[in-house]
This record gives structure tokens, sequence and C-alpha cells, in this order.
């Protein structure tokens, strides 16, 4: 079933009114890979009235009144992206495509969506039903944050957007809960996982740097971060006040993640794969090309690779959805009139980090002074590979399913800490799941620059490579490493860059293609060194590129074409 997004589909389903309406910046895909169906199948799941707006047109009241008004309150949300990211390209040049909008053309989600959409609503419906924030870009723009776009460090989103609340991290059980005591009367501001307003600031919350003090001062800002970070994890962290004007930004404590009875039950609900029929005038919606038959086997990622906001935003404990509840949904995918017998992945953040935790995370939290792969794999951490080796196999052995893919990155770090089944899993995927090449992301060779991002360092790559050589000479196949890299990325200087292009060519055999300039997302640890100019673990200086032409450069330094090279530059 289709959640309604017109009034004619409500009255279908005999609902006189919603309870919720969810607006996003996306097409409205029911795909368990979009956060709006997946929080709005949720509700449904648990007895909700839901509805969708997806992509309204900001100018006019029509898009926006065309379901009435919610009885307990709005839910916003950018889309699957933050809607600068999806918007421009890393050298802030505006994107014509978008792949999660129907017909492919960028043309449907305005800047800084969640502001926008809010003040649609506010508009339209004053002293209306509340409006509660959510998603990736307002999660990750909680707090006082710097912001590529506007070069400059921006408010707490919640006091942009004038919305009530934010819903922050992995909203099923917060979105839920604040459901129930909406409806029932009952206070909901002290819930886990939601960013609130106040007069004053929560009495046992850390007081973090205020937003006047880290828009001004580099190393308030630095401070700040590094709390804001440090109090992300569910049983340790705890609640956050910020101080912008004579309001405080409070953050409440984060949710506990689901349990894998409960991941199972959201996964295992009947998503329609495809996009709504209002979408189908519009063309298609090319994100489908990939998700509608991938599985999410398990959700969090303790990498924490620097560039990247997952941490942050799904945790740094992974919980595995059990292997009957996957199966079952290869097997509902198998059923899928549309399917051709390929599942194009199974995996989450990273894909071999399924069905292994450490089991103190798991008890009391992750450790605030060490990191779980970084310098090295960590001894309580005990991967092993057998449980993903034993579901992939049960996967593939599915009457009608041809083809499993693992599309989703691998770690290759976890593949040597695994003594007993790591090698036994590359075996499996150049064997089964990979068709001719293998894309994996050092993200760079340097190891300065590795150790900024947070990466394995180049060692492992090497041995990564021969190991990987090795196991498709004894498969009998030809098939090839794809790498990914990031040009750029803070601390790297232009002879890093032509180092890594040097190293990719005689030591990979490669010729690097697949290069991204690094974009300076909202709330990452890179992102605060791009900003601040401060390296994390000496509290140095740091060079950072920041011109458009010096990051182009870059790019093209790692690709060996020096033609334009700009004589005497100097980094430090
Ligand atoms: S003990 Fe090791 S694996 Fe466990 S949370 Fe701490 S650093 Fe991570």
């Amino acid at each position: 079933m289709f959640l309604p997004m017109t009034k004619d589909e409500c009255d279908a389903l005999g609902w006189s009114e919603l309870d919720v309406i969810l607006l996003t910046g996306d097409a409205y895909v029911d795909s368990s890979f979009f956060g709006t169906a997946l929080i709005g199948k949720y509700l449904v799941y648990k007895g909700f009235r839901v509805g969708v707006i997806a992509q309204p047109d900001v100018t006019s009241s029509e898009d926006i009144s065309r379901l009435g008004q919610p009885k307990l309150f709005w839910g916003v949300s950018a889309g699957c992206v933050d809607s600068m990211v999806s918007n421009y390209t890393p050298l802030k040049k505006r994107r014509n495509e978008d792949d999660l909008t129907a017909g492919g053309r960028n043309t449907k989600r305005p800047d800084r969506a969640s502001i926008v959409y809010t003040n649609l609503i506010r508009k339209t419906f004053p002293d209306g039903a509340p409006v509660i924030l959510g998603g990736i870009e307002a999660s990750l723009r909680r707090i006082a944050h710097y912001d590529y776009w506007d070069d400059a460090v921006r408010r707490s989103i919640l006091f942009d957007a004038k919305a009530d609340a934010i819903v922050y991290g992995m909203g099923e059980k917060t979105i839920f809960e604040l459901a129930l005591r909406i409806r029932d009367g009952k206070p909901w501001k002290d819930l886990r996982g939601i960013c609130v307003i106040s007069d004053r600031k929560f009495p046992e919350s850390i007081e973090i740097p205020s937003f006047e003090e880290v828009s001004s001062d580099k190393s308030g800002y630095f401070e700040m971060f590094d709390l804001f970070y440090q109090n992300t994890d569910p049983f340790t962290a705890k609640a956050l006040s910020q101080k912008h004007g004579d309001k405080y930004l409070v953050q409440n404590r984060p949710q506990f993640p689901l349990s894998e009875q409960e991941l199972d039950d959201v996964y295992n609900l009947d998503f329609e794969r495809a996009a709504h029929p209002l979408h189908e005038k519009e063309g298609h919606v090319r994100a489908l090309d990939t998700i509608r038959f991938s599985i999410t086997s398990h959700r969090g990622c303790y990498g924490e690779c620097s560039f990247c906001a997952i941490s942050a935003h799904q945790g740094r404990i992974v919980v595995s959805r059990s292997e009957s509840s996957i199966v079952k949904e290869a097997e509902t995918i198998r059923d899928n009139p549309g399917f051709t017998g390929i599942i194009h992945d199974v995996g989450g953040p990273t894909a071999n980090m399924y069905g292994f935790e450490c089991r103190k995370k798991v008890k009391s939290g992750a450790c605030r002074d060490r990191r779980c792969l970084f310098p090295e794999t960590c001894a309580n951490l005990k991967p092993d590979h057998s449980r993903q080796i034993a579901l992939l196999e049960k996967i593939r052995n599915i009457k009608g399913v041809r083809k499993v893919f693992v599309a989703s990155g691998v770690r290759y770090d976890l593949i040597f800490a695994d003594k007993r089944n790591g090698e036994r899993y590359l075996r499996e995927l150049v064997a089964h799941y990979i068709s001719g090449q293998m894309k994996i992301a050092p993200e760079h060779t340097s190891n300065h620059v590795l150790m900024l991002m947070g990466k394995p360092g180049k060692k492992d790559l090497i041995r990564f490579k021969e190991m990987f050589d090795r196991l498709n000479r004894e498969a009998g196949k030809k098939q090839f490493l794809t790498y990914y890299f990031i040009a750029a990325h803070p601390g790297c200087t232009e002879a890093e860059m032509r180092s890594c292009g040097d190293f990719s060519r005689q030591m990979l055999k490669h010729r690097p293609e697949q290069v991204q300039i690094f974009t300076p997302t909202p709330s990452t640890w890179s992102t605060t060194m791009y900003h601040t100019g401060i390296d994390p673990y000496t509290g140095e200086p740091l060079f950072v590129e920041k011109s458009p032409k010096g990051k182009e450069h870059q790019k093209i330094m790692i690709r060996g074409d020096n033609r334009s090279a700009r004589p005497g530059k100097k980094h430090y």
C-alpha cells in the first residue's frame, strides 16, 4: 500500500482526517531506503493515519493544502540528502540532474528545503499543528554548524525554520513516542532524540559554546564540535544546551537504537518498491534502479571516517537484522513482477559489519576515548564474517534469484582482523557477489591525509589488492578493483595528491578516474577541520585548500595531468 497523497486516496482508506502529514523534498518512493516512507509506514503499522506531500510547489498554497491539516503534527524532511548537497556540486555549481526526483531534472527541491517547507506550512496554516523536522538535513544541522554554501556558521536549523522540534538520528522510535504523547495530550519535550528551543538551559545538560561564540571564534567552534561528537552515544551521552541570543537550543539525549526484532519489523513492512503513481506522468525516479531490489542488512557504522556523518546520524552501534527477516525480504523481492533475478545489494553503511558487534558497546555504549577501527581494529570487536557468508549463501540459493551482489563498501581492515573467516569472506565475494569489478574506497594513499580521514593506511590497501588478485587467480576469474579517491580533503596538498596518483599508477596499476572533490557537509570532523584549519590530533594549524581552482587542480594532479600546475605555490 502507498501512503495517500490525495484526498481521494484518504477517502478510499476510510480516513476522514490524517494524524500526521509528512513533507519531503524527494519524490515519494515507497521504499525502506527513503526515510519518509519508512517513518510513514512505521506510524501506520503502529495505528496512525499518515499522508505524504512530496516536493510541494512552494509558491502557492495548493499542494500544501491538498490533504488538509494533520490532527497531531507535520513531519518535514528535506529528503534523503541535505538539500544544499543535493542542489550543488562540491564547487557550488547548480546541479541539473536529480536521481531522487521523477523525470531526473533538479527543479523541485528548494535550497534549505526544511526552512522553506516550514515557512510554507506556517503561512498557510497559522497557529496550526506543530511542525517537527527530521531527516539528514535537520539532524546534522541541529546545533550551530559551519555551512559551506554561506561560508559561515549558521544557527541551529530549529531557529531558522521556526519549527517546534527536531527529531534527530534514526527516528522511528522517537516519532512514534512523540505521536503517542501528542495524541494523549502528554508533555513531550523531554523525549530522547529530539531538540527543542527553551528559555532556560536544561539543568543536567552540558552547556556547549554559544552560537555567538562559535560563529566568531574558531577554537570555540572546535571545542563545540568535540563536545557534540562525544555526546552522540545513547548510553553515555549527556543532554546539550547551546545559547543562541537569549534562548537555548536543547538537545535531549540520543534515542536508543532499535533492537534486532524492531529492525526486522520495520524492514518487513509492505513497501511497494516503486514511486507513487502521482509521479508517473513526471517520469522515472532514477534512484529506484539501484535500490528497488536491494536489501538493508544492518544499521550503524563504527568506521568513523572523518568526512562521513553516519556515526553522528545512525550511531556507532551496529544493529543487524535476523537472517530470517532478510531472507523473507529477498523472497518478497523474488515475487515482485518486475524482478529480473538480480538483487543489487545486501548491505548497510559498510557491507561487512553485518552480524557481529562489540559486547561492551552493546551493553554500555561506545568508548569515548578510543575508536573501534582506528588506528587499528580494537581487540574487543572480534570481527566475524561467518554470519554474513551464511546469509548471502541462503539468499543466492533462493529459487528465482539468479545473482546477488554486495555493492556497499567493504572495510578491508575488518577482513584482515578476522583471522578465521576474513579471507573466506573475500573468496566468497570474488566467487559469487561481484561482477567484473569491485569498488573500494581507499580515498587517499598519503598516510598523513589518511590519518586525518580516519582511514586505514596504504599498507592495508596493497595487502588487500594482493589478496584480491590471488583469490581471483585461484578462482580462474579476471576481475578488477576500482578505487575511489577524495581530492582537497583538509590537510591534503597538491604534492600529496600528485603522489597519490603516482602510487596508484605504480603500485595499484590503476589510473584514478573516480575522484571526488571534498564537500564540507554539515557536522563532520572533516568539515570542522575545513572551517577551523585545526589539526584535531595536534591542535596545530592545518593546510586547507579552499580555492575552487586549487581544488580542481588537486583533482587534475591525481590523474597525472599536471600541465596546468601553478608554479611556486606554497602550502604551509
Ligand atoms: S571496546 Fe573497542 S570495539 Fe568496543 S566500543 Fe570500545 S573501541 Fe569500540
